[in-house]
């Protein structure tokens, strides 16, 4: 009669298999959001906050509300299904080792008290393990899994439940108020979400394949910090957007997310060690990974992505390749230095995303050409060739023509205020 949805990074009401599912099947229905002191949210914290005040005016309007605690997400789950007299817990299954443990906690503190435990699709496109290649357990590379991904049947898309019943024995709770984002930075939550998703198909999808890798031109969706905390449906976009002008590159992209996935359900400890391993003499966390980070390294397009990073949370897939490829294979820094700071930082951080990225491009991942490493000045040079997005950032730079905007060094004399390059980059 009574069911509690257990809300992780799934922060919404359209197209929610396990919402959709209790208030099918219940009488009432709990949604609950625990606050976990386990997980540092870092620089998500506000937008996090954003997307929970947002959810839980939704589910008012539908005559519901968000029940939020703090403290361990499985005993604050098993006390409140002992006030409400829940008979189940349903949540949306995740693949982080974090995650999974949490489940696994769930599932035997459910079993002892004879509450049903069911888990949901809703994170991903298709549920990661879905697809197996024959004789592995996943896919490695990622062409054959997005053809079997592309062949595969998707869940169809459902639509945010009519009406919501919470018990009256729940007790809301309250919510923290959200930090004020900083300048730049996007706002959380479902609607802002579903602005974007709307905004992004009407004028947005149709210039994604010619588009997409122009630094400067903001030819993306952004919706990545959007899909990391569930404001909306992976589902959603990707059926929304095939069969449109630009969709099945775009949905491509998406895929690649589901692609990552799968891996990291497949190797746990992508966060920390090689997937593949490789012998490589890593530099530690000295001055060049401190310059780095502070998009001081002295080459232009470098400085740039780091510096829209930590202006605004955010940053181009092209430069987050080129700054992670300029920090593994030049400064010869590992790439966990790297991805801690993009994990920092990043609003769309996840695990599967960041840490397949990272290894990708540091040649321990997924790449079948693993030696590839990115020249930053042809790179810049190809993907930013007026120079606009090294002068929107690196504002030492604002005055050089776009002749000299990517290798300053060459100039008769130094930029005041510009630091000289780290390292030499011929023979990139
Ligand atoms: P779009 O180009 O509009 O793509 C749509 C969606 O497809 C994205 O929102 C994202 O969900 C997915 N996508 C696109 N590119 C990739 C990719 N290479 N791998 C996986 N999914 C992809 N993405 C994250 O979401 N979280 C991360 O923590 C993250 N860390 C990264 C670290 C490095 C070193 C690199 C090279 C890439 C990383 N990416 C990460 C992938 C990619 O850069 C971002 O997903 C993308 O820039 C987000 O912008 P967008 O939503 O405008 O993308």
């Amino acid at each position: 009669d009574t069911v509690i949805v257990l809300l992780t990074r799934d922060l919404r009401v359209n197209d929610h298999p396990a919402l959709a599912e209790a208030c099918a099947l219940a009488r009432s229905v709990v949604p609950l959001f625990v606050l976990d002191p386990g997980i540092r949210a870092r620089g998500r914290q506000g937008f996090l906050h954003e997307a929970l005040h947002d959810l839980r005016s939704s589910l008012r309007r539908l005559g519901g509300d968000l029940v939020v605690r703090s403290g361990d997400p499985v005993e604050e789950t098993i006390r409140l299904a002992a006030l409400v007299r829940a008979d189940g817990v349903f949540t949306s299954a995740d693949v982080s080792a974090y995650a999974r443990r949490r489940e696994r906690r769930l599932a035997e503190a459910c079993a002892a008290r004879r509450l049903l435990l069911r888990l949901f699709p809703g994170v991903t496109v298709v549920p990661p393990g879905a697809l197996r290649p024959a004789g592995g357990d996943h896919y490695r590379v990622f062409t054959p899994y997005w053809r079997a991904w592309t062949r595969i049947g998707h869940r169809p898309v459902l639509p945010a439940p009519d009406a919501i019943r919470l018990p009256p024995e729940a007790e809301p709770g309250e919510l923290p108020a959200p930090p004020r984002p900083p300048h730049g930075s996007l706002r959380g939550g479902e609607t802002a979400a579903r602005w974007r998703l709307e905004h992004w198909l009407a004028l947005g999808l149709a210039g994604y394949a010619a588009g997409h890798d122009d630094l400067a031109g903001q030819k993306t969706s952004m919706l990545s910090p959007y899909l990391r905390f569930g404001c909306v449906s992976p589902s959603e976009v990707a059926a929304r957007s095939l069969g449109r002008c630009g969709g099945e590159e775009f949905v491509r992209q998406l895929c690649w997310r589901d692609f990552y996935y799968q891996v990291a359900l497949a190797f746990p400890d992508l966060p920390r060690r090689d997937y593949r391993e490789r012998k490589v003499d890593w530099n530690g966390d000295g001055d060049a990974a401190q310059a780095w980070r502070e998009g001081m390294t002295g080459v232009p397009v470098v400085d740039a992505g780091m510096r829209q990073l930590a202006a605004e949370g955010w940053m181009h897939n092209r430069a987050r390749m080129i700054t992670a490829s300029y920090l593994t294979r030049r400064l010869r820094v590992h790439w966990r230095i790297g991805g801690e700071h993009f994990a920092d930082l990043l609003l769309d951080a996840d695990i599967p995303d960041n840490w397949g990225n990272w290894q990708w491009v540091a040649g321990t991942g997924n790449d079948t050409r693993p030696n590839r490493v990115l020249n930053p000045v042809r790179q810049a040079k190809r993907f930013d060739p007026e120079g606009e997005y090294v002068r929107r950032y690196v504002p030492e730079l604002a005055g050089l023509p776009a002749a000299s905007v990517h290798e300053p060094w060459k100039l008769p004399g130094r930029v005041p205020g510009y630091a000289a390059p780290l390292v030499a980059l011929d023979n990139v």
